[in-house]
């Protein structure tokens, strides 16, 4: 039984995870997520630009985004079909949190006081509620393609050279 609906945009597709791990995924959330709509975006500043208004975003500073009932995901040459099984069950896994008052309370009363960038590497590494998601995610894809992961790629891909050393209006 699904919940929650996946809209692959163009561009997207070669990053559609394998159906055995969509498929766990499912099982795993099942119909409690069914109000949950997820984006798949290809990567550019346009559409940063359009989820991130006004927010002076780097091109690397995100790789997905919860709002209420949305979710949206970035992918591109730094993210594999794996790694999008992990990040798609990382955000239901706050969807979950969300829904779940008691644990919602419990996570956001033990969250940082010192660290308040909640999009930073940093505040990825000390909030229980992002450690939380984490670890189901971890368990239910089998593989840990977390920000660790993710940020040791986007060093690796010319787009992060580019950011630092173009001006943003020059893109
Ligand atoms: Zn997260």
């Amino acid at each position: 039984m699904s919940g929650f609906t996946i809209r692959w945009l163009p561009g997207t597709e070669a990053w559609r995870p394998h159906p055995h791990l969509m498929r766990r995924i499912e099982d795993h959330y099942g119909p409690k997520l069914a109000g949950t709509r997820v984006t798949v975006w290809p990567r550019s500043w346009e559409v940063i630009d359009d989820l991130f208004p006004g927010r002076n975003m780097g091109y690397y500073d995100v790789r997905a985004v919860s709002r209420d009932d949305e979710v949206h995901i970035l992918v591109d040459e730094t993210e594999t079909p794996t790694s999008i099984a992990w990040l798609l069950a990382h955000e239901l896994g706050h969807q979950r949190v969300r829904l779940t008052p008691g644990l919602r309370d419990a996570l956001r009363d033990a969250a940082p006081v010192d660290v308040t960038d909640k999009a930073s590497d940093e505040y990825h590494e000390v909030d229980p509620e992002e450690r939380f998601v984490d670890g189901v995610a971890t368990k239910l894809t089998m593989v840990r393609k977390d920000r660790e992961w993710w940020r040791e790629r986007t060093r690796r891909h010319p787009h992060h050279r580019m950011t630092i050393v173009m001006p943003r209006h020059t893109r």
